[in-house]
């Protein structure tokens, strides 16, 4: 049976598909994966059809997502503050892409973009988007020593500068740019809560709806304090054309937030219901990388803004 026709057919009760995440992986700590996607070794009976084809790049040297720990990471003085520019009236639509909730903008001009930072180019903003998990306990991509978040919202931008569009940026050197933000629990957020109220449109896969102006930076924390590392795409083609910008600093969502991200479904309108949760992809091996910081790394003081 195909990973695709298992996915499709299996027989979950309600409970199960509420509480076992579709396609199961270890909690830490063995949630480290070195060779193969955990999505195709735990879970024949449940693997989301995202991960049916090539789940791993032969070779791939810097994938991701990776843990980072603090301790190791380097304090690099040169690096600047990100300068983010974002402007509202570029935000297009918000649609369910079947694997996740995704925002998109108009990248025609340079109106939504990035530079400085890591960076060498300017990079337009293309998308954003969330990974969660069915439990509080998991769900961001990257952990901090080992400590995973509930979220993680990515924002994805391309070097306008070396590429024409950004199908040929993901493919390419320097092709991309991720920020990631951890969510963590806490007090409700005001701006997330605009994408939260349409989420009921977008229910089933394919779904799209209208957002309205919208300026993705109220959704960066306030310290802009960030790790930096070269690395992958976390979901297929995976291909190793990211500078991954994180941000230390989480920023806290209500649980009635995250539980609506836990209402949407993996499948289209009229199939078995799946529900959307885990949609994070395994730890990959740090290999011959650093995790390069903008902030100076020894200071225990700043240490507990990660829980
Ligand atoms: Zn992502």
């Amino acid at each position: 049976m195909s990973g695709r026709n298992a996915w499709k057919t299996s027989a979950f009760s309600l409970v199960e598909q509420m509480w076992a995440p579709l396609w199961s992986r270890p909690m830490r700590p063995e949630r480290w994966c070195s060779q193969h996607s955990c999505a195709r070794q735990t879970s024949t009976n449940t693997l989301h059809p995202l991960w049916t084809g090539p789940v791993s790049v032969p070779g791939g040297t810097r994938q991701s997502p990776i843990n980072i720990q603090w301790r190791d990471s380097i304090y690099d003085p040169r690096l600047k503050p990100l300068r983010v520019s974002y402007d509202a009236i570029s935000c297009l639509y918000v649609w369910n892409t079947g694997y996740l909730f995704q925002v998109e903008f108009d990248d025609v001009t340079e109106a939504s973009g990035i530079s400085g930072g890591p960076l060498e180019n300017h990079y337009r903003l293309k998308q954003f988007h969330f990974h969660w998990g069915a439990v509080n306990e998991a769900g961001s991509e990257h952990t901090v020593d080992g400590h995973a978040y509930p979220a993680e919202l990515h924002l994805v931008h391309w070097n306008s500068v070396k590429y024409q569009n950004y199908q040929e940026a993901v493919v390419g050197e320097n092709g991309l740019a991720v920020i990631g933000v951890f969510l963590k629990l806490g007090a409700h957020h005001q701006t997330l809560q605009r994408l939260v109220d349409i989420l009921p449109e977008i229910k089933h896969k394919d779904a799209r709806a209208a957002v309205g102006p919208f300026n993705p930076s109220s959704l960066l924390p306030a310290c802009r304090d960030y790790w930096t590392y070269a690395g992958s795409l976390t979901t297929p083609p995976l291909t190793e054309s990211v500078t991954w910008i994180i941000q230390k600093e989480p920023v806290e969502v209500a649980p009635s937030q995250l539980s609506a991200f836990r209402s949407l479904l993996f499948s289209a309108l009229g199939e078995e219901e799946k529900m959307m949760v885990n949609n994070y992809r395994p730890l990959q091996p740090l290999m011959n990388r650093k995790v390069w910081a903008s902030f100076q790394t020894t200071n225990e003081g700043t240490r507990s803004l990660r829980r």
